[in-house]
């Protein structure tokens, strides 16, 4: 499916305050079978990997991917289902947990800056610089007034990202309550996933609202032509990595790098 066709569905309209609840559910309908959104994952990570190639090749723009979603909403999933084809060395993921003392004693952004993406790079980032009015706004980590001034210093941040090269695409990958119970459950039931289950995840759940809320004001604000959201529905994996896949396909082809032009004539080479 054509990434213009699906952002018909996921895409926030910039500027546009969003209903609460409605949007969230209007992808559910993409890619209606398995099988359909397997084949379509396959064809776009090999394209996703020979654009890349040619990022690379080009080495003038960036691309940075934000994975956004409560715990257990599949953002290392999507990771590795979309970027299964890139090799190490063109893709690099950062993930953003709680700040360390000496992240903390910066402004919030100095460490996702320095995660940015470098030209030739696709960066992913799962979780990112919109904790900073998530969980610290629902946890009140930070006065309310800092918060507030945070959405447009972040619109300003991704702002001069692309005016520098960095086209950027933000995902929030939504579960349905139901969905992360099962998820939940089935990380305490089988014992090799142990190891994935924080029980302050479940601290977390009890604010389910109160975090939705918060997601939708940082959709709504921070939706904007050089950097919309997507809103993904993500209860079935593989329509999750199939409308993501498709959107990055579909960024990297709009971008279109291009391989430099050699500054020799290898007719005139020979290899002894
Ligand atoms: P995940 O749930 O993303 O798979 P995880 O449970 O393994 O990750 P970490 O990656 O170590 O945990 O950290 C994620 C946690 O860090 C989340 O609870 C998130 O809310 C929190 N976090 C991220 N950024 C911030 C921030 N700026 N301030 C406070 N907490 C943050």
């Amino acid at each position: 499916m054509h990434a213009s066709e699906l952002d018909k569905a996921i895409l926030i309209a910039p500027g546009r305050a969003r209903a609460a609840q409605g949007p969230r559910h209007r992808g559910a309908g993409l890619f209606a079978s398995k099988d359909e959104a397997e084949k379509s994952l396959k064809e776009d990570a090999k394209a996703i990997n020979d654009l890349q190639d040619r990022l690379w090749g080009e080495r003038q723009r960036a691309l940075l991917v934000v994975l956004q979603g409560i715990d257990t909403s599949g953002k290392d999933g999507t990771v590795r289902g979309v970027f299964d084809k890139c090799g190490p060395l063109g893709v690099c993921v950062t993930s953003f947990g709680k700040p360390s003392e000496e992240e903390l004693a910066h402004d919030y952004l100095w460490r996702v800056h320095k995660a940015t993406p470098k030209k030739g790079m696709i960066g992913v980032f799962n979780r990112s610089h919109y904790e900073d009015v998530l969980v610290v706004k629902v946890r009140n980590l930070a006065p309310a007034a800092a918060v507030e001034q945070r959405y447009a210093q972040i619109n300003a941040f991704e702002q001069h990202l692309s005016e520098n090269g960095v086209t950027i695409l933000k995902f929030m990958l939504h579960i349905s309550k139901e969905e992360q119970r099962e998820r939940l459950q089935e990380r305490l039931d089988d014992p090799a996933k142990h190891w994935k289950f924080n029980p302050s995840d479940l601290d977390d759940r009890a604010l389910w609202d109160e975090f939705h809320t918060a997601y939708d004001a940082a959709l709504a604000r921070c939706s904007t032509a050089h950097a919309p959201w997507r809103v993904i529905p993500a209860d079935k994996k593989w329509r999750r990595n199939a409308i993501i896949a498709a959107v990055v396909r579909g960024a990297l082809e709009a971008m279109n790098p291009a391989y430099p032009p050699s500054d020799f004539d290898p007719a005139k080479i020979t290899i002894s």
